[in-house]
């Protein structure tokens, strides 16, 4: 075993040590053995910030946790079912709290069975060798790291290595892991590991998770700096071929994947009234095919959560059918502009950003979010339209657009030029 607090006085930040040290203080002070696990003690040893402090508890996690809450006066929420509990601190930094546990599985992609036992079994259960180290902050060997399975060697050789031959099989979800960290770290996942990836994805197993957890790594994969790596190691691994072997056969997937990063840039300095979810926009650009029948049969497998699937679904239209407006190359007016782009999520705003990487597209993307969205606001509304003498019917639909038309075109500049508008195009 290793002392590593040195390691931890020269790479943590004061605040972090001094959360450490209580943290050591409630331990001693109750009689448990407690350790920081998993991420924060792999961050440390490759000297990278880290966010998060996930603690294991030898006993009563939960209770624990509000020992330690009770002490620095901060908030904890508690999940009876896990035995954890979750503490925010001042700054931010998100603190878990864990019972140490094994787990068992009782059939391939299931959530598991949960006991409470010792440090030991908790790192046992763990994903990769890197992820399974921890120091602990308590007793004897305080500031020790503890690396049963050599995560310390395969953190300085790069690799991501499972702790046993069954790991992908207890729990998919780890290959979706694997690649995010290989490629996070630009790591390369170990030989053996690489083949039990290839045997879990041949059997099926990533079909067998469920909809939600599939979904859930798929956002967090998404959302990691660079994406495009991710996505391409998942094509190299042929992790969507029992499912979906359409995706990502064509050309222009990656032409379009390349140019996401560059229009999420460009989408940053835009006042876009909502942000782009990154994640949305590449995972809808990994399932675009030309053909509407093949993209159903495609949803019809990927079986997702209905919220997910309708949004996938609305994208894939406006996408298509905005992609057809701007086709022609003529210059469209700011009215016509506004009714491709006011139709568009902010996501589906960056596909088609990335799909015409032009100025054109560009120079109208800019013109409808820095002017047309607020120069489409109109004054009159229906009730106006009533005291002008007219029977609310569907027509009114046609007279606020006209309206809007104007406005966006700099036909008509105040209340009253509406009014004169509706007057002589309306009311004759
Ligand atoms: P990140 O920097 O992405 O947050 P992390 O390692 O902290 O990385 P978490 O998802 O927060 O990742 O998980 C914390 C720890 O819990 C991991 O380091 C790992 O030890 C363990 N873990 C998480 N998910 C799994 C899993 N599916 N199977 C086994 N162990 C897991």
């Amino acid at each position: 075993m290793k002392d590593v607090s040195s390691l931890m006085q020269t790479q943590l930040k004061a605040d972090c040590i001094d959360f450490l040290n209580t943290v050591a203080d409630v331990a001693e002070l109750n009689q448990v053995s407690v350790y920081v696990v998993g991420g924060f003690v792999r961050n440390l040893l490759l000297n990278i910030q880290n966010l998060d402090i996930d603690l294991v508890v030898e006993g009563d996690g939960i209770s624990f946790a509000n020992k330690l809450a009770e002490k620095i006066d901060a908030r904890t929420k508690s999940h009876e079912k896990f035995r954890t509990a979750t503490l925010m601190l001042q700054d931010r930094t998100k603190v878990d709290v864990a019972t140490a546990r094994t787990e068992s599985y009782s059939r391939p992609a299931v959530l598991p069975d949960i006991e409470p036992s010792n440090i030991k079994q908790d790192l046992a259960r763990r994903d990769f060798t890197i992820n399974s180290m921890a120091i602990k902050l308590s007793g004897k060997g305080i500031f020790f790291l503890i690396d049963l399975f050599e995560g310390e060697i395969d953190l300085k050789n790069g690799l991501i290595r499972v702790l046993h031959d069954q790991s992908f099989v207890d729990d998919p979800c780890r290959i979706f892991r694997a690649i995010r960290f290989e490629q996070r770290f630009e790591f390369i996942i170990e030989d053996q590991t690489q083949h039990f990836i290839r045997s879990a994805v041949k059997i099926n197993l990533i079909d067998q998770l469920s909809r939600d957890r599939f979904i859930k790594e798929i956002k967090i994969l998404l959302n990691e700096v660079a994406p495009i790596k991710c996505v391409d190691r998942m094509r190299e691994l042929s992790l969507f071929d029992t499912i979906v072997p359409e995706i990502l056969k064509e050309d222009f997937h990656w032409a379009i994947m390349k140019n996401i990063e560059g229009a999420l840039a460009l989408a940053d300095k835009i006042p876009m009234p909502k942000k782009p979810e990154a994640w949305f926009v590449y995972f809808h650009a990994m399932l675009m095919v030309k053909n509407g029948e093949v993209f159903e049969g495609m949803m019809k497998r990927l079986n997702l959560a209905k919220n997910i699937d309708m949004r996938l679904h609305s994208a894939q239209k406006c996408f298509i059918e905005a992609m057809s407006d701007l086709k022609e190359e003529k210059e469209l007016k700011p009215s016509e502009v506004y009714d491709i782009f006011s139709k568009q999520s902010p996501e589906v705003v960056i596909l088609i950003l990335a799909a015409c990487p032009n100025n054109r597209v560009k120079k109208y993307v800019e013109l409808y979010f820095t002017k047309y969205f607020a120069s489409a606001k109109i004054n009159l509304n229906g009730d106006d339209l009533i005291e002008m003498g007219m029977v609310p019917d569907s027509s009114f639909n046609d007279i606020f657009k006209a309206l809007r038309d104007a406005r966006i075109n700099g036909h008509v500049t105040s209340r009253d030029e509406e009014v004169s508008l509706v007057e002589s195009q309306f009311l004759k």
